[in-house]
């Protein structure tokens, strides 16, 4: 993507009012690309929560739909190529793209430039190892890169394993000069994160909607989509593995077998349905944590502090009644400035400052509070493992983090105590 034109993006947790705020901007001079990587699907339309018709009416929506629900293989790379040519085509037309979905995946790959990144991404099977472990084998060919890296940490290390491939130098004399920092395509961008208040109020909005989608026709979908997949069922990456359907697989496969006629079900299936909800519920509550990681850990802390807090606003809100004055007025304003920046070409100054006073109410995300996330993110960073003994307790940990969270837990002080007990008994012994 050459040009530089203006996008808004709109990110957040499930069932955080995303939606909701983009058929909702005030001036009407946008069009919707949904970054959700469930929603590409044609036929998954109620449990990918995707615009419905009346939505799709008022406003335009694009990323929906792209491909049926028995394709293989549809990657990143395909929808990135697809949605550049997209905003493209609304760029030209003098629309303004709105990016919203909650797949953080797809939209760094726009937010972010990742050419470089994107050609270091190699899966372990390319590697030839002598079947050895990744790790193992990194820790024979290169023992100081092993040591910074978590045994886990598979990208890092097949990463190093293809450089020390490709170019014969070791990976630890890379290291260093190596910088995590996403670059950032353009400047002229602005992202919209609404946000519930109380994690309790999410967790109640995320199990109401669920028990919504699976009365309002999400049971029959996923029925129908277990049986037209039935001989697709290990595909990877499809359909039926994701959130929203694979927590199901039970209640179709018994489904099938007792020859129920939905809607005609029995208690045994009523059952198996609301085992399925509750794990979905909790599989939902676990993705919106690492939503929420990856706001912090890849927009925040990777990016240029103060480019990222002139233009990343958080619009917290407290219920669905507050919703209106918490997230959509605020957010009008701030679209409306930034349509106008963008017009007289401050938007792309790296230099720019949102004059604050004017936007007092709401909170705003300050460059101090991202100095704050990065500090700790750099504690926790896999880049800076260190391994260290606790030979009290026998443990081995890996990186200052968990080196700080293990002399502070109970666990060491318990121990502690009990060495001290132990001596004061020898000395008396003695
Ligand atoms: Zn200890």
């Amino acid at each position: 993507m050459n040009n530089n034109g203006f996008i808004v993006y709109i990110i957040g947790t499930t069932a955080s009012g995303k939606t909701n705020l983009s058929l909702n901007l005030g001036i009407d001079n946008y069009e919707i690309i949904s970054c959700d990587s469930m929603q590409i699907y044609k036929d998954a339309n109620i449990m990918t929560a995707k615009a419905t018709a009346a939505e799709q009416m008022f406003k335009k929506h694009h990323g929906i739909d792209l491909i049926d629900l028995e394709s293989e293989g549809f990657n990143r790379k395909q929808w990135k190529n697809m949605t550049i040519q997209k905003i493209e085509q609304l760029q030209s037309k003098g629309k303004i793209p709105v990016l919203v979905g909650g797949t953080n995946y797809y939209i760094e790959s726009i937010l972010f430039n990742q050419e470089k990144e994107e050609q270091q991404v190699v899966q372990a099977a390319e590697l030839n190892l002598n079947g050895k472990e990744p790790y193992e084998y990194l820790k024979q060919i290169d023992p100081l890169a092993a040591e910074k890296f978590h045994p886990n940490d598979h990208r890092r290390i097949n990463n190093s394993i293809k450089y020390y491939f490709n170019t014969g130098q070791l990976p630890s004399e890379q290291l260093d000069h190596h910088s995590d920092q996403c670059q950032l395509r353009s400047n002229n961008f602005l992202i919209l994160w609404p946000k519930w208040k109380k994690k309790e109020d999410l967790k109640i909005k995320v199990t109401e909607r669920i028990h919504q989608m699976l009365h309002q026709g999400g049971t029959e979908e996923i029925l129908k989509i277990f049986e037209r997949l039935e001989n697709k069922k290990n595909q990877i990456g499809g359909v039926l593995q994701s959130i929203g359907y694979r927590q199901f697989d039970k209640v179709y496969e018994y489904y099938k077998q007792s020859g129920l006629q939905f809607p005609y079900v029995d208690e045994k299936f009523q059952e198996l349905l609301k085992e399925g909800a509750e794990k979905l519920i909790d599989d939902t509550m676990a993705y919106t944590k690492r939503q929420i990681q990856w706001i912090k850990n890849r927009m925040l802390c990777n990016s240029k502090i103060d480019i990222i807090a002139n233009r990343l606003f958080q619009l917290e809100f407290e219920s669905d009644q507050t919703f209106k004055e918490q997230v959509i007025v605020p957010a009008q304003k701030i679209y409306s400035l930034f349509c106008q920046l963008y017009l007289e070409e401050k938007l792309g100054q790296e230099k720019l400052n949102i004059n604050f006073q004017n936007l007092n109410f709401i909170s705003i995300i300050t460059p101090e509070m991202i100095k704050k996330y990065q500090q700790t993110q750099k504690l926790k960073s896999r880049t800076n493992w260190k391994k260290e003994v606790c030979e009290l307790c026998n443990k081995i940990m890996n990186g200052p983090f968990e080196i700080e969270q293990h002399f502070k837990s109970r666990y060491h002080k318990n121990n502690v105590q009990k060495n001290v007990q132990l001596q004061k008994k020898k000395q008396k012994i003695d």
